[in-house]
């Protein structure tokens, strides 16, 4: 019995190139990969070049904050280079899309953390991958009273958010969690701003 050869092979290279390359993304598999590739090949050549070059720049002008890990396009970002913010609070997040989420509530006014990540064990991500040891030398240099824990509130957030809990307790500072209420087994950058910023209201003592 003749196999069947992949569709891969049955296109021309620079295609399946393409398919092949969008398919590594987050949330793109195959069918989509080769929707898009196919949309590209019908639009413009100005919007292809746009799409080609937006890549480039994020490339090369974006780079992460050295001081919260948050995206910046130079040493600092936005909020860490902004004086006038409460230089005392820290809030924990796993992903620099979360810190826009919390920004989009218009309740907290403190600095952040980006850990790129949770802790999940069976993917082979530990505590060393994360930006803890950053975070902790953050509260040796700075004058923080308080560092708020929003984790995304399900399985991996919790667990990362323990683990931090714990390298946090010696240092006798304020530690709170998010309240609960927000959409548990979700991600924190799909939260609506208003349930979010409750819970960022509503945080608890949890050292
Ligand atoms: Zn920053």
């Amino acid at each position: 019995m003749a196999s069947v050869r992949p569709l891969q092979q049955l296109l021309i290279e620079p295609v399946a190139t393409l398919i092949e390359e969008l398919s590594r993304l987050p949330g793109i598999g195959p069918k989509t990969a080769s929707r898009l590739t196919f949309h590209l090949l019908r639009s413009s050549e100005t919007q292809s070049q746009a799409l080609a070059q937006a890549i480039i720049n994020v490339k090369d002008q974006v780079t992460w904050c050295t001081r919260c890990f948050n995206i910046a396009m130079s040493d600092l970002c936005p909020i860490c280079a902004d004086s006038t913010r409460d230089q005392s609070r820290i809030v924990v997040v796993e992903e620099p899309l979360d810190v826009l989420a919390v920004e989009r509530t218009e309740v907290y006014r403190g600095l952040y953390h980006v850990l790129h990540g949770h802790i999940a064990p069976l993917e082979g991500i530990y505590r060393e991958h994360l930006r803890i040891a950053e975070l902790l030398q953050r509260l040796q240099t700075e004058p923080v009273e308080e560092v708020i824990l929003a984790t995304n509130p399900n399985t991996e957030g919790e667990a990362t958010a323990y683990l931090l809990l714990k390298d946090l307790a010696p240092w006798g500072i304020r530690v709170t969690r998010l309240a609960r209420g927000l959409p548990t087994g979700g991600d924190l950058e799909w939260a609506d701003a208003e349930t979010l910023g409750s819970a960022l209201q509503g945080r608890r003592e949890i050292a």
